[in-house]
């Protein structure tokens, strides 16, 4: 049974990060794919203006909390969340878990080159790395297509999937029964981190609640995604209160 808060509206498991570790481990096990999402606040927020975005979230199988806002909130519903389960620390637990069960994994999203870097540098860190493919994120319909025939023919067991919110959620969604691997997780910019691309905030910040301040100080235009953030508390605030 799943332990969740339903907060604005999206239900988010309340478990620890390696409770959610092992919950994947289950995934791998089962026949039927199942979804991984990764809300932080700013999702949550386009979640309330988009109904169709919480649809697909509350419909994924393991939906964690990539961010201390959300981790807070969950304190107004009076049913704490544990901890924050960060996407990209999720991503490179499947990873590791995918080297050692010997499960192929697949890339899609990313510019052009980035899941190719991705997929070199996770090849030196574990040699004999099962890679079922990989494509960038900026496909249109016909190349879609194809993509997912190459999906369908290579029977990844793990789809990594880095187009963006909502997008990389919705297109999960829309192809979950089509693309026959076990688990879809949608992972954003963790692709590009992995590829060397971008930086993962030091420690001190990701330990002191503050990697969206780190990211804000490294790229300063995400300051207006980012007043997503007090927007958030105030929904989530007002959300609880009038339940
Ligand atoms: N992306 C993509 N196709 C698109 C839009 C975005 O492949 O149509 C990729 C983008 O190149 C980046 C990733 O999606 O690698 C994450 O995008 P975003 O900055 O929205 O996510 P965040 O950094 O918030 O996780």
């Amino acid at each position: 049974m799943r332990n969740t808060v339903e907060i604005v509206g999206v239900n988010i498991d309340t478990l620890t990060f390696q409770e959610a570790e092992e919950r994947c481990k289950d995934f791998l096990q089962q026949d039927e794919l199942k979804m991984v999402f990764t809300p932080n606040s700013e999702l949550l927020v386009d979640a309330v203006k988009d109904p169709s975005f919480a649809h697909v979230l509350n419909n994924g199988d393991l939906v964690v909390p990539d961010g201390i806002g959300v981790v807070l909130a969950s304190k107004f519903y009076g049913i704490p969340i544990k901890e924050r389960v960060a996407g990209c620390d999720l991503m490179n637990s499947l990873l590791e878990i995918a080297y050692t069960q010997e499960r192929s994994i697949y890339f899609l999203g990313g510019r052009e080159g980035v899941a190719e870097e991705a997929v070199h540098n996770l090849k030196q860190k574990y040699p004999g790395i099962k890679v079922a493919g990989f494509h960038h994120g900026y496909f249109d319909q016909d190349e879609e297509k194809k993509i997912i025939d190459e999906i369908i023919k290579n029977k990844p067991d793990i789809i990594f999937v880095a187009l963006g919110a909502p997008k990389q959620e919705k297109w999960i969604w829309d192809n979950k029964d089509k693309l026959g691997a076990k688990i879809a997780m949608g992972v954003g910019g963790s692709l590009d981190i992995l590829a060397g691309r971008a930086k993962r905030a030091p420690e001190f910040f990701r330990k002191a609640g503050l990697e969206w301040f780190y990211r804000l100080l490294k790229e300063p235009k995400r300051f207006f995604r980012m007043l997503k953030l007090p927007k958030f508390i105030l929904l989530a605030f007002y959300d609880a209160k009038t339940r």
